[in-house]
């Protein structure tokens, strides 16, 4: 391993030597040279970071620089990396095996902690979000016998080709607003409605309500970067949808166990029939899950006729780190992640506004995004305001000075309980030379 650099705002020098090695090789071997496009740093440029190992608030890559991680993961990391207890609980149920294909105690007890914390009754565990809300979908379908589906631009939900319509980050960053290889029937019976507008949701269930089968939702955004719902509007859609006998799916895959002990619902109750989680219940390991109200979940195989399966679903190891990490996570947890979020946040803000660039902050709990922008925030297209080459410059030099933020405008910063005094130390003594980069570089610069 090579030599470990000091900490420090700028002490990084712009080439990545052995991460751009591991780049040219993995891009003959793998397309674009990574497993999931936001990670190829497409948006912001230059050479993606390849990490080597987590420690607590900290991420180690391959040219031995560390950085202060304002990713976590994209979420789930909520304790930060390699917490003891995690790490103890993924090494005794490796130890005891590592998958049966046969249901264990373990499963029994991670469902039982969801439906603890959550609004749902039943609950069934899968390996990523993707799988998850297609599976709601595919059972919100098959419980009401009908085709069509509402979803909001700029609201992610997995790779799944129903959903793959005005999908926000990757999809934003990436500008493929239509993916090749999903087919107009695949796509044909999704609605794409503004974000915030409860008067498109109306008009489109006032045309066709008796056609549609659920409304999907990010029960707060966080693929658009943070754009939290309007007062109300959750409980608007639940409202409207319930009026035409069809569903509201809460996409909580991000917020779930992040935002409070029960998500986004523990802050926001709502009257929705299906949840999807990930993320934060899988402690960093493969898990999510799919749930609600036990008439629609009892239409799932084998209780009922729509199916769903998976060989490594409810695997040991990924239980036990959701477990671990979820029963870890009490109050003091959410008051800490609340606080220290506000801390970045507040530092981010002060910098920027020193350096005279335009930005908005904007949260959901402790899910913020910075808007390079001087535009009201409450959809995808303003969103789209952003000055993002002044946000490729602020990127670049917290990069270079030892803090790693998600490589694109359109996305949540994450903290964990682990960001202690010394990392937000070097969080703010980047973060001036970061805006003045920032200042420079956008638009009115
Ligand atoms: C991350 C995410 C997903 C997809 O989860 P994967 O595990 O990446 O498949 C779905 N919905 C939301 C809101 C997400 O943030």
């Amino acid at each position: 391993m090579s030599e470990t650099y000091p900490a420090g705002p700028g002490r990084y020098p712009a080439a990545a030597p052995a991460s751009q090695a591991l780049f040219d090789r993995a891009r003959t071997l793998v397309p674009g040279g990574v497993n999931s496009p936001v990670r190829a740093f497409l948006a912001v440029g230059g050479t993606p970071r390849f990490m080597a190992r987590g420690e607590g608030a900290w991420l180690v890559d391959v040219d031995g620089r560390r950085y202060v991680d304002l990713v976590c993961s994209w979420g789930p990391l909520i304790h930060g990396h390699a917490h003891p207890e995690v790490v103890a609980a993924v090494q005794a149920a490796a130890a005891g095996g590592t998958s049966f294909g046969a249901p264990t105690g373990a499963e029994v007890e991670l469902a039982a902690e969801i439906v603890a914390r959550t609004p749902v009754e039943q609950v069934r565990l899968v390996n990523s979000g993707t799988e998850a809300t297609m599976s709601a979908i595919r059972l919100a379908r098959g419980f009401t016998g009908r085709s069509r589906i509402v979803k909001f631009a700029g609201c992610y939900h997995g790779h799944v080709d129903a959903l793959l319509a005005s999908a926000g980050s990757g999809v934003a960053t990436l500008a493929l607003p239509d993916s090749p290889g999903v087919t107009d029937a695949a796509a044909g019976e999704t609605v794409v409605l503004p974000y915030n507008d409860v008067g498109a949701v109306e008009a489109v269930f006032a045309a066709q309500g008796s056609e549609i089968a659920a409304v999907i939702t990010e029960a707060a955004p966080g693929n658009m970067g943070v754009v939290a719902p309007r007062d109300g509007f959750n409980q608007a859609l639940a409202r409207i949808a319930h009026a035409h006998g069809a569903l509201l799916i809460m996409d909580e895959v991000m917020t779930g166990f992040r935002v409070s002990a029960g998500g986004w619902a523990g802050l926001d109750p709502v009257d929705a029939d299906l949840y999807t989680f990930g993320k934060v219940m899988g402690g960093g390991l493969p898990a999510a899950a799919f749930g609600g109200r036990a008439e629609v979940m009892g239409r799932l195989a084998p209780a009922g006729p729509v199916y769903q399966a998976g060989t490594l679903s409810g695997n040991p190891l990924a239980t036990a780190a959701g477990l671990a990490s979820l029963r870890l996570a009490d109050a003091s947890t959410y008051q800490r992640l609340d606080a220290t979020a506000a801390s970045v946040g507040r530092l981010a803000g002060e910098a920027l506004a020193a350096a005279g660039v335009p930005h908005r902050l904007s949260y959901a709990g402790n899910m913020f995004s910075v808007f390079f922008t001087d535009a009201d925030v409450y959809d995808y297209d303003t969103a789209r305001t952003q000055d993002v080459a002044a946000f490729r410059a602020f990127f670049h030099a917290m990069l270079a000075g030892g803090v790693y933020l998600p490589p694109s405008s359109f996305e949540s910063w994450f903290v964990s309980t682990a960001l202690d005094d010394a990392a937000l130390e070097q969080v703010a003594a980047v973060l001036p030379v970061a805006a003045k980069a920032a200042a420079a570089a956008g638009n009115g610069g």
